[in-house]
């Protein structure tokens, strides 16, 4: 029996289909320690397996720095510390990066008094970036019903003191949305599209940690021709709609 019922694109490259069942999880779920709450509503995106399986290195990078910035203010401390020394414990990789290569400051220093030392962590700045992209592109499609231009320009800006003027902007742009809770509340974002389709996001992770992101869509905002055309788009349930 052939199947003729036309396949759902993928929302995250626009290009390919997506896999029937499974769908990318974004946030991604490996920022939740096991074993997960199983009376959450996941947030899930319908995504090709290429697309899914390119994301799961970079998964990696995003849980250490958002298990690192949030730890201490979750309500899931012990799990996420495991579950963060178990990574870094069966990965080499992971370990020098944390262990091996990590930069012990001498305090900072406040007035005369010197504070605990800084410990820098370093982490793949691109691997987070590509993390925050993927996440963009999921909730733009789940806002707008529209997938993201392949070719779209993803910024993503952290509440860095080199950064902190654009922060600051996007927050003012943002101050009239509304917020949208996912993932049991644990992760919350506000965007703003403009009549462009230029979108403005504020993504929080855990209360704690936050990050800012613009995506513009090319000049040329055709997109690319010959899709199969067994291939369609679905719209998407408008997520945090009451
Ligand atoms: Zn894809």
């Amino acid at each position: 029996m052939s199947d003729s019922k036309p396949k759902q694109l993928c929302v995250l490259c626009g290009e390919r289909a997506a896999t029937g069942g499974h769908g990318d999880h974004l946030p991604p779920q490996c920022i939740y320690p096991k074993p997960r709450p199983s009376n959450i509503a996941w947030n899930k995106v319908p995504a090709c397996i290429p697309c899914n399986n390119a994301g799961s290195k970079d998964d990696e990078q995003f849980k250490l720095i958002i298990g690192i910035s949030t730890g201490e203010f979750r309500e899931d401390t012990q799990p996420v510390i495991d579950g963060l020394a178990g990574t870094i414990r069966n990965n080499k990789r992971l370990a020098n990066q944390v262990l091996g290569k990590y930069k012990r400051g001498y305090g900072k220093r406040h007035g005369n008094k010197v504070l605990e030392p800084v410990v820098a962590i370093p982490f793949d700045r691109d691997a987070y970036e590509r993390v925050v992209q993927r996440i963009v592109r999921g909730l733009y499609w789940q806002q707008s019903g529209v997938i993201l231009h392949r070719d779209a320009e993803i910024h993503v800006v952290t509440p860095e003191p080199m950064e902190a003027g654009l922060g600051d902007h996007i927050k003012t742009l943002l101050r009239h949305s509304s917020r949208v809770e996912l993932n049991g509340g644990t992760f919350v974002y506000k965007v703003f599209i403009s009549d462009d389709g230029t979108s403005f996001w504020g993504l929080q992770f855990f209360e704690k940690h936050l990050v800012f992101a613009f995506a513009y869509p090319p000049e040329d905002d055709s997109q690319p021709a010959g899709l199969d055309s067994s291939l369609i788009e679905v719209k998407p349930r408008i997520v945090g709609e009451t």
